[in-house]
């Protein structure tokens, strides 16, 4: 997506090309996963990998294709990218999370917490939540106020 793009120009950060990205559900979604693992495995030490379709999906209403967005995550992106990971023997940590809620019933941004995700395969951070969905987030008592400190989270494993 050119906006996000742009940002990780303006922080002097490297644009990955994938072939078959569209920013929509029906992206290259190992596509990704790979261009990420190869990126690490290749001498990077940070990725950031942004999914859009389920912002966009939100945006037209479409809880369907939002859903299976989100299933291609759980199933296409994270496992391939861990995978990966894992049988190079590397050391990784990853946080998930979405930039803002985009609700279908609203189709627009609000404000409200969203869930994230760290996990590294250094040592276990478990806090008590057992699925990453917004109720079991809000479980924890975790509240990250300012999200963009979200990432000094991430920075801060060992
Ligand atoms: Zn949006």
């Amino acid at each position: 997506m050119d906006l996000v793009s742009g940002i990780g120009m303006l922080a002097d950060m490297q644009i990955i090309p994938v072939d078959g990205i569209t920013g929509n559900y029906n992206t290259n979604w190992t596509g990704k996963a790979n261009a990420a693992a190869d990126a690490l495995l290749g001498g990077l030490d940070f990725v950031y990998v942004h999914m859009e379709a389920p912002d966009e999906c939100g945006h037209h209403g479409d809880p369907e294709h939002k859903k299976y967005a989100i299933e291609q995550i759980d199933s296409k992106v994270i496992p391939v990218f861990m995978e990966r990971m894992e049988k190079a023997g590397e050391d990784y940590a990853i946080l998930v999370t979405p930039d803002h809620p985009t609700p279908c019933a609203c189709k627009t941004h609000v404000s409200e917490p969203v869930p994230f995700l760290i996990y590294t395969n250094k040592r276990s951070l478990f806090n008590g939540a057992h699925r990453y969905t917004e109720d079991e987030a809000a479980k924890t008592g975790l509240l990250i106020e300012d999200g963009y400190r979200m990432i000094d989270r991430l920075f801060a494993i060992k």
